[in-house]
């Protein structure tokens, strides 16, 4: 979601950014706050409105320094991120092999795919090992379509492959987070495959 982008998508979501604009900053971090406390306990789809509304509150907060300020004391479960010391709020994406789980607020690496705890730790490895090759059919340069000879069906087959892998990242691997985080945000697309949201099963 970078704010300097022509993607239409993207510009909407600036738009509904200003919102925050007129918040002070008293308001804005407990606005935060409070929600952080509405979402603990959870693991949330990142398309969820309520989520997306509280990321659009963050990276403005996180422009505005509120967190730096200690305005207000967020809930007690979510510990203080190393990068930029707002409460912890970790997305679990594909990228997670690289990345680790990124942050909420300030969009860096919150927890490297190092420090994943132990338990769950080969759990996300596997599934980032499998979801990588899926993934990576969106990618293929034209040798690579050629001998696979269809490549419109190749292309299908991954996009349903990466709903069920993004399935289970939201039904098997978030809860699965979630003893260790106090809320879980995981990515419910895969914009290079055309995986919508809507496409991904819901939680049982
Ligand atoms: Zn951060």
């Amino acid at each position: 979601m970078a704010l300097e982008s022509n993607d239409p998508l993207d510009r909407l979501w600036k738009e509904y950014s200003l919102a925050f604009r007129d918040f002070d900053d008293l308001t804005l971090a407990r606005w935060l706050a409070q929600t952080l406390g509405q979402l603990e306990g959870k693991s949330w789809r990142l398309s969820h409105p309520l989520l997306g509304a509280y990321r659009l509150g963050a990276q403005a907060g996180h422009e505005r320094q509120i967190w730096h300020k200690r305005l207000v004391t967020p809930p007690s479960a979510y510990l203080e991120s190393p990068c930029c010391r707002a409460p912890s709020l970790p997305l679990l994406t594909r990228d997670v092999r690289e990345s680790g789980l990124l942050c909420q607020h300030c969009s860096e690496t919150l927890v490297t795919f190092e420090d994943i705890p132990g338990e769950v730790r080969p759990d996300v490895e596997t599934w980032a090992a499998q979801y990588a090759p899926v993934h990576a059919v969106a990618h293929w340069d034209d040798r690579q379509r050629k001998s696979a000879g269809n490549y419109d069906r190749a292309y299908e087959n991954a996009a349903q492959d990466a709903e069920r892998l993004l399935a289970r990242a939201g039904n098997e691997l978030a809860p699965k987070l979630l003893n260790h985080f106090p809320t879980m945000v995981w990515e419910d697309h895969d914009e290079c495959l055309e995986v919508r949201p809507e496409d991904i099963p819901a939680e049982r």
